[in-house]
């Protein structure tokens, strides 16, 4: 029996649900949460940082290889003028009021909240000399409060350089970087311009985690993509688990945007848009080979209702959490439950 399941059986021996104590309305109330059968970020950071943390996404201004034609000219099919990032409350203000703007509007929420990610979302944020890099990256993370930094960007863009000033970084917070990769296979790949290889992908994640050993690898994956099947999709997480020394997943939905390229191929029939029941059952067949240690970091996605064209299914977010864990409950399966009867098979 695999330890994280062991742990949840020990848990749900005490209780079946979680509780935590927040403020609504000026009273002190109670909110009970059902437990889940893998390990979300959230109990991450409340086991490393001890307390809720607010991640607080940040645009600061750099542009990306695929779309300034460094690599390639337009972008990924799916990518959104603001860069993938279009959750961000100032993105046009300088960077440290982005951060005060982004504490004020979680603050409403949580205002108990002391400590604070700084997330490097939008566009490749190393893409830039290592100069422009650190005065941008320092503007936010010396202000009160922050206890990491989460950098957004892709295996093209870590010269040896930046991976050391990472490293540097390792030593004064916690670092995070969010790789993109997206899919394995090479001719998705092609179809959507991502214009690297999971060749590169591989080598990028070597060399960040020998030159820069504290920091911790986020790994973005896309499920949805044009002409990726059921088993493809579960194949990408199977390969990135298993070659890549990571110690995070998100595992995003294919948003459909406007004013992406992608529409192009919605509209010409190569896209076809999952069913919440197809989505739900993908991600309990990924979660389910995914090493329990590996956190996961996301397992849906949040879209600007006003720019979403698809699928509309996914706006309705707890909805599609409660249908995760309640298939993971109908399977009585958990993170990495045939990740571990995968290696003895090997072995
Ligand atoms: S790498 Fe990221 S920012 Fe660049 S085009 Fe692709 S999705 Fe957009």
């Amino acid at each position: 029996m695999s330890a994280f399941k062991k742990l949840y059986n020990l848990y749900s021996g005490f209780t079946h649900y979680r509780n935590y104590r927040a403020s609504f309305l000026g009273q002190s109330v109670i909110i009970v949460f059902m437990k889940k059968r893998y390990r979300t970020v959230n109990d991450y950071y409340r086991e490393i940082f001890g307390e809720k943390i607010f991640k607080l996404p940040i645009d600061a201004g750099f542009d990306c290889p695929n779309r300034d034609g460094t690599v390639a000219h337009g972008g990924c099919t799916f990518c959104t003028v603001s860069g993938s990032g279009d959750a961000i409350v100032a993105p046009e203000a300088p960077i440290r009021e982005q951060f005060y703007h982004e504490i004020d509007f979680m603050h409403r929420k949580w205002p108990e909240v002391q400590k604070y990610l700084v997330y490097f979302q939008n566009f490749t944020n190393t893409h830039a000399p290592l100069e422009v890099i650190k005065e941008r990256y320092e503007q936010a993370i010396n202000e009160p409060g922050v206890v990491g930094i989460n950098i957004g960007t892709r295996p093209d863009c870590l010269p040896d350089d930046v991976i050391d000033y990472l490293a540097e970084l390792t030593e004064r917070m916690h670092v995070t970087v969010e790789l993109g990769l997206q899919t394995t296979y090479e001719e998705t790949s092609e179809l959507i311009n991502r214009a690297h290889s999971y060749d590169l992908y591989v080598e990028t994640v070597k060399r960040v985690r020998e030159r820069a050993p504290k920091a911790e690898i986020v790994s973005h994956l896309i499920n949805g993509l044009p002409g990726e099947t059921h088993e493809m999709m579960v194949e990408n997480v199977r390969r990135c688990v298993t070659d890549n020394d990571i110690q995070g997943i998100k595992l995003h939905l294919l948003h459909l945007m406007t004013n992406t390229r992608m529409q192009r191929d919605y509209h010409e029939g190569r896209l076809k848009l999952l069913s919440q029941e197809e989505y739900v059952s993908i991600i309990c067949d990924q979660l389910e080979i995914i090493p329990e240690d590996i956190v996961i970091h996301r397992i849906t996605g949040d879209a600007p209702r006003d720019m979403l064209i698809g699928p509309m299914w996914s706006l309705n977010k707890w909805e599609v959490l409660n249908a995760i864990d309640k298939e993971m409950e109908r399977r009585d399966s958990w993170q990495g439950c045939k990740a571990a009867s995968e290696k003895e098979e090997k072995a």
